[in-house]
């Protein structure tokens, strides 16, 4: 059975050490749209965080935004971030993310994919050799198959504790 804990589990993006990540010898970051980098339903990314993705960026990061969402808004989204992105990326299946690595010329080894569901990010990244960090979704509402998801996700997140990255 496949273990479903993430290799971090911390608040936010904002959380993320990147000197930790590059301790580890990540150059890659793998992002999941939806309540990771935006609320669910919002189209616009804030400020902050078009700052963090820059800032990653200059810290030497390549980055794709790796979605489940629809073509339109993911692709509205990572224009605004100036990001390569794969959408309809069918998590919890890996192709999406063995796709992006593509698009980075990456190894799953030198990526980690940064996601808010334990059934779709985690296990996606888990199936693909990709490391993993858990940050809590931004915001309660969510589309209709995750609110299910959420029921299951309650009782493998229980057990997992936030703690700074090391
Ligand atoms: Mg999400």
């Amino acid at each position: 059975m496949i273990n479903l804990k993430p290799d971090y589990f911390v608040n936010d993006i904002y959380d993320i050490d990147f000197t930790v990540l590059k301790n580890h010898r990540i150059n890659s970051m793998l992002l999941d749209l939806d309540n990771t980098l935006v609320p669910f339903k919002i189209n616009k990314p804030d400020n902050k965080v078009i700052e963090w993705i820059n800032k990653a960026k200059k810290e030497g990061f390549k980055i794709c935004v790796v979605s489940n969402a629809y073509p339109r808004r993911a692709q509205i989204i990572a224009n605004l971030l100036e990001l390569p992105v794969i959408y309809m990326a069918k998590k919890p299946f890996k192709k999406g993310v063995v796709d992006s690595l593509k698009i980075l010329d990456s190894t799953n080894k030198e990526a980690i994919l940064v996601g808010d569901q334990i059934f779709t990010d985690i296990l996606a990244a888990k199936l693909a050799g990709v490391k993993c960090i858990l940050v809590e979704p931004i915001t309660k509402s969510d589309f209709f198959m995750t609110k299910i998801y959420r029921v299951f996700e309650f009782f493998v997140k229980r057990h997992l504790i936030k703690e700074k990255m090391k």
